[in-house]
């Protein structure tokens, strides 16, 4: 095992005490007085969680994390997805020695954006994580990129609050009849300016973000959309640090990523695979070097069993990331407590349960 991944482990040491509060830690993690954290009674000193399918830990428990990647997708559609389509136990089998494999490499958590009608299966996902040790995080919310396929019906007719109503429902209660609970929102828009669909889906997101305090991730077209999404949450009042903007490395345009960091949000470079290395080691450097390593996330949109398919098609490894792009970070002159500053301690900000809010 590389001697170097070891030391991204060892990081997490370094993210806080154990005894951290929920002020100081999102006060660390930048949310100070600009987005004053409520804290009254025992809740005050209760330190940040972060909810995964096996239930809250510690966000400073979290590890080096992947932010963004896959266990399963299913792609047929809202109106014909099914447990039908695949054997459960055939894609754990799958998908099983992946988990593993990362484990190795010192990962402790995944974050599985795989929404409800794309194909989430959260008894799966909890299965897999016990068997794998990986910490797996699910999702509640609805997918509107990719054409608007993935919607279900009742989407169009019903308000922001009423679907926003059936994710704090989720949160509150389990998913699917089971205990698991959601450990973010994720939602989907295509590219430019946002559709009316796509809109009542991000508000619902925001109008969910002020009850639960879940953090919102969104897979976003482009930076056009990224802003507007942005602008959404600023009519709900959420702040930017409730926002993940996912696939920010389809945007060229780098002062807009510069400006959603500026805002807030946080900027998911997460596409990392052998033929976009080059491209996400820019930009990621490009951050940096403007000051922003606190807004980066990294990940691989890698996976997954593709439901549909043979065998669930070329199941895209998990450890890429670990094997050949953190080695040419640390080449470009990325020093080791940046890179757990990257795969530690800004996933565990990123995700920690709280409500960001602006102030009145
Ligand atoms: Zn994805």
């Amino acid at each position: 095992m590389p001697k170097q991944i070891i030391k991204v482990e060892a990081g997490k040491k370094t993210l806080s005490g154990k005894h951290l509060s929920r002020r100081r830690f999102l006060c660390a993690a930048g949310f100070g007085a600009a987005f004053p954290v409520p804290a009254h009674g025992a809740e005050a000193e209760q330190a940040p969680k972060v909810i995964t399918v096996r239930g809250p830990v510690p966000a400073s428990k979290l590890g080096v994390t992947l932010t963004h990647e896959h266990v399963m997708v299913d792609f047929i559609g809202a109106d014909k997805v099914s447990r039908d389509r695949y054997d459960p136990e055939e894609v754990f089998r799958a998908v099983l020695p992946h988990l593993k494999s990362i484990y190795r490499q010192g990962c402790r958590t995944l974050i599985e954006c795989t929404p409800a009608y794309l194909g989430r299966d959260v008894q799966l996902l909890e299965r897999l994580s016990k068997a794998g040790g990986v910490r797996l995080l699910t999702n509640t919310g609805y997918y509107g990129a990719a054409d608007d396929k993935s919607i279900p019906p009742h989407a169009y007719r019903e308000t922001a609050d009423q679907l926003a109503g059936r994710w704090i429902e989720e949160f509150r209660s389990g998913i699917e009849g089971t205990k698991i609970r959601p450990g973010f929102i994720k939602t989907g828009v295509d590219r430019g300016s946002l559709s009316p669909i796509d809109a009542k889906l991000v508000r619902a997101a925001a109008i969910a973000h002020r009850s639960t305090g879940l953090t919102i991730a969104s897979h976003t077209g482009d930076g056009k959309a990224a802003l507007e999404e942005l602008d959404i949450l600023r009519e709900e009042g959420v702040a930017p640090q409730a926002f993940v903007w996912v696939h920010a490395q389809n945007e060229a345009r780098t002062d807009v990523h510069l400006e959603a960091a500026a805002r807030g949000a946080w900027i998911s470079c997460d596409g990392i695979r052998p033929e976009s290395l080059d491209r996400h080691l820019n930009l990621v450097r490009f951050l940096i070097d403007r000051g922003r390593i606190g807004s980066i996330l990294i990940s691989q949109d890698a996976g997954w069993y593709r439901v549909g398919e043979p065998g669930g098609g070329k199941f895209r490894p998990f450890d890429f990331l670990f094997l050949e792009f953190l080695p040419k970070l640390r080449q470009s002159g990325v020093s080791e407590s940046q890179i757990r500053t990257i795969m530690v301690g800004n996933p565990a900000r990123a995700f920690a349960l709280g409500k960001r809010l602006l102030g009145k």
